[in-house]
């Protein structure tokens, strides 16, 4: 190609509806739809041109000789970049590991009406902080407040951003610059940097170790109380359990105690049930109409753990105590957000109806789930798979065993099921990276060369999603 110049190699580049009617990147197209394959294919044609321009020695390398050449050379660089794009951002994945609230993968996935409402707030704008029967000025606590009152029994309750704000929160306004009383059996750390005692020296006050990690009694904290003491706290040890030759005072006797001295008593409950989960044959989970029953005079608790709901922290208890909390400028820095707060009423309004709960809120219905509807579904998905993947992968129903996560009910498992697949001519841990790789990454554990997919945390509208891409791994 004697004389090829720029100007020759800029007029070769394909325009960009060539490029986008090539078989390849029609499939790129059904995959990722045709705005976003559009947006890449443009900036990579633009790099190529700048490429050109900016090459002062212009080169031969630029000669791709005829233009299939660049086409070529650009759908290679398109895939480059789709694949570096695909993996940033919050994206959708499907939890296939049957841990209920996973917290890397966003813990409780919300009920239709939470999502429902906050699309109606969010999408438009919402009486957030204006009374409707007034016309002035309302508070963005009140929509959740009475619901909360209503289902806990107490007396008064404010929303935080999630349970470690809340935490924190109730001991910075009751406590900075007092003491704050603990047993040596409740120093809970919480994945991430959630610690007890770290949290009450940040939030101002001292934090005052009783008893010893397997026993404390109630004269361990008469003792400890003096002029300074704020706060008798009580943390539920939500994510371990001590064992053996141990002994904890209960909250009904460390109330008590508070009332005589009249120093408020708070209670961390982690994860709050607000349903009776012996219901499902569970062991017992400390719900919080308990705890307020039992003489809290503060109670707090997340909002995405076995309550279901968006990311929250929940504090209910005494109304004056609240109003303090609600009066500390911290409130207002750790105040949650108009859709947080449409999300959180939504599914408090289904706790109401005690019939429906469990059904209607993802995570009961999921620590719910029977053995018969688990072995229907693995069957379902297998016999999916076995439809397009005859041949290229082996699929079983196995026996599993799922959890429901989260920090919450440790060392108690739910017989699961799973869909074991064994590919051929690909190794379980690649299959599992692949499968993380797709538009909808599945994510999944390995058990003997095996990938898992365990189908309590999956919905069985993700199965034809799940097959999609066992197809494009495998087919
Ligand atoms: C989970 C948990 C927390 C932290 O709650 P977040 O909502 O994740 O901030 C605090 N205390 C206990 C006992 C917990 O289990």
């Amino acid at each position: 190609m004697e004389g090829f110049n720029k100007q020759d190699a800029l007029r070769i580049i394909p325009p960009v509806n060539e490029i986008l009617e090539c078989p390849e990147v029609l499939v790129l197209v059904e995959r990722f739809g045709r705005e976003l394959i559009l947006d890449i294919t443009r900036q990579v044609i633009c790099e190529y041109r700048e490429n050109i321009d900016m090459d002062e020695q212009f080169s031969e390398k630029y000669n791709l000789q005829v233009r299939q050449g660049v086409t070529k050379h650009i759908i290679k660089r398109l895939n480059e970049k789709l694949e570096g794009h695909s993996k940033i951002g919050l994206r959708k994945v499907l939890n296939a590991t049957g841990i209920v609230l996973h917290t890397n993968l966003g813990r409780a996935p919300l009920p239709e009406k939470a999502l429902k409402s906050m699309q109606d707030v969010g999408e438009g704008y919402s009486n957030l902080e204006y009374d409707l029967e007034i016309g002035t000025r309302g508070s963005r606590h009140s929509h959740v407040e009475l619901l909360l009152n209503r289902i806990t029994g107490a007396e008064s309750a404010i929303v935080v951003n999630n349970n470690a704000a809340a935490v924190f929160l109730c001991i910075n306004t009751l406590a900075a610059g007092k003491e704050v009383v603990v047993s040596r059996g409740q120093q809970v750390e919480i994945g991430g940097s959630f610690r007890i005692p770290d949290i009450i020296s940040r939030s101002g006050a001292k934090m005052v170790e009783v008893g010893t990690t397997n026993k404390t009694r109630i004269s361990d904290y008469a003792t400890a109380t003096g002029e300074e003491t704020s706060i008798l706290l009580k943390v539920h040890t939500s994510n371990y359990k001590v064992t053996g030759f141990t002994e904890e005072v209960s909250l009904r006797e460390l109330a008590a105690l508070g009332k005589e001295k009249g120093i408020a008593v708070m209670e961390d409950l982690g994860s709050g049930c607000l349903y009776d989960i012996t219901n499902m044959g569970l062991s017992y989970e400390p719900l919080v109409q308990d705890s307020v029953n039992d003489g809290a005079d503060l109670v707090t608790f997340s909002g995405d753990k076995l309550l279901g709901g968006p990311q929250a922290g929940i504090i209910a208890g005494k109304k004056e105590l609240i109003e303090r909390i609600r009066e500390n400028p911290l409130s207002r820095m750790l105040r949650c957000d108009k859709t947080t707060i449409a999300a959180l009423a939504a599914v408090l309004n289904l706790y109401t109806d005690t019939d429906t709960v469990v059904d209607s809120i993802p995570v009961l219905r999921m620590m719910a789930m029977k053995e018969e509807e688990l072995l229907r579904n693995a069957m379902e998905l297998q016999k999916s798979i076995n439809d397009s993947l005859r041949n290229k992968c082996k699929v079983e129903v196995i026996e599993d065993y799922d959890e429901v996560g989260g920090g919450s009910l440790p060392g108690v498992v739910l017989k699961g099921k799973a869909v074991a697949l064994t590919a051929s001519g690909m190794e379980a841990n690649e299959l599992q990276a692949r499968l993380r790789g797709e538009k909808y990454p599945v994510v999944c554990r390995i058990n003997k060369d095996r990938v898992l997919l365990n189908v309590r945390t999956l919905e069985r509208r993700d199965y034809p999603v799940i097959v999609e891409s066992l197809v494009r791994i495998l087919g």
